[in-house]
């Protein structure tokens, strides 16, 4: 297992390596998330980690090779895997498979045959929990210490009423499924929410079950929509985040820059509100776009009140919202890059120039 430590080191060099060394617009905890959750679907490795602890666990599980027999015999012997408690003289390893047994009870559950391998009072067997669980550890266990579930099953049916449980508890007993098709009682990989698999491990259900999870963002469509070249989805991206690097963001950085103000315009600063819409130049190259193809121009110049707009033209088809999507992804690319070449190269190109820019790349992006 390797310490956290240095897989800590291994993600701020990948980071590293993503920024150029420059400044990390956006943190890696945010590029690991889902796309669309926020990120752009990197895998952490804090998170590969421990869903690789829990695949161990889940093996030492299943049994039915050396390595977990010589560890049950080791250091289980004999006792219930579910209620041992950690020894310091266990090795790292075993502990490790010990303290994830509460995240791999979640993603598993019981297929009964005839109960044989099943502790009665230990297993989390009833909708993932043990009777010990469920009628409290100042219950008397003793009637069904070092019992299997073989003596509450008779003929392939739940029997559990000569242990005079609650009928609310009797109920939930007889809802236990009896699979007659397997060989014996078995673990399967059941993570909730995942359908994929059937039974299997799987490593990309481990790591769901591991990872923080986010709600989910509205412009998913606007950044990773169909079509839309690489490099303006990162610019979409950035947009979406508030992360790009204008000049307003650099001077809170502490980053010297030569003038605060706004390129295109002269008139006003640099931010990234200004920039996109609010900048009359830039509105200018949207607005003439927004009248000739999208029949009209929305109220506000924000990029989510445009795209709240064309999501609201609800008379129009799905192509027609993708295309203006693409079209609003490219106007954005393409203002920062005319920003860009002003400031780092001397350049400039008329609104005109720049319109003749983006027509083409939305007719290659959306034919
Ligand atoms: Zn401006």
């Amino acid at each position: 297992m390797v310490p956290l430590a240095t897989i800590r080191k291994i993600e701020g060099i990948c980071a590293k390596f993503i920024w150029h060394g420059g400044i990390h617009a956006i943190s890696w905890e945010q590029l690991c998330r889902p796309r669309k959750e926020g990120g752009v679907g990197l895998r952490s490795l804090v998170s590969v980690r421990e869903a690789a602890g829990i695949k161990l666990a889940w093996r030492f599980l299943q049994g039915g090779s050396l390595w977990s027999a010589w560890m049950s015999s080791r250091y289980l012997r004999g006792r219930n895997f579910w209620v041992c408690e950690i020894n310091n003289n266990f090795s790292a390893s075993f502990k490790h498979i010990l303290r994830n047994r509460p995240v791999l009870r979640k993603a598993i559950r019981r297929k009964m045959r005839e109960g044989g391998e099943t502790d009665l009072w230990l297993d989390p067997w009833i909708s993932g929990q043990s009777l010990l669980e469920i009628l409290g550890p100042q219950t008397d266990g003793a009637a069904y210490r070092g019992l299997t579930c073989r003596h509450i099953i008779s003929g392939g049916v739940w029997r559990p009423e000569e242990y005079r449980f609650t009928a609310q508890l009797g109920g939930e007993i007889r809802q236990v499924q009896i699979t007659p098709a397997v060989l014996t009682d078995v673990w399967v990989w059941a993570p909730p929410g995942s359908t994929e698999g059937a039974g299997e491990f799987r490593f990309s259900s481990c790591y769901d079950l591991v990872r923080s999870h986010f709600d989910e963002i509205e412009e998913y469509d606007f950044i990773w929509g169909k079509g839309l070249a690489r490099k303006m989805q990162l610019s979409a991206y950035k947009l979406v985040l508030g992360r790009m690097l204008t000049r307003d963001r650099l001077l809170r950085f502490g980053i010297p820059v030569p003038d605060p103000k706004c390129v295109l315009c002269e008139i006003e600063n640099e931010s990234i509100g200004h920039l996109f819409f609010q900048c009359h130049v830039a509105w200018s190259i949207w607005a003439e776009q927004s009248r000739k193809y999208l029949g009209g121009v929305g109220r506000e110049r924000d990029f989510r009140e445009i795209l709240k707009w064309i999501g609201d033209c609800r008379g129009q088809e799905q192509s027609w919202a993708r295309r203006a999507r693409l079209r609003l992804a490219a106007s954005v690319w393409h203002v920062w890059r005319e920003r860009n070449r002003h400031i780092y190269e001397g350049l400039s190109t008329p609104p005109v120039g720049i319109l003749h820019n983006i027509e083409s790349d939305v007719l290659v992006m959306s034919p």
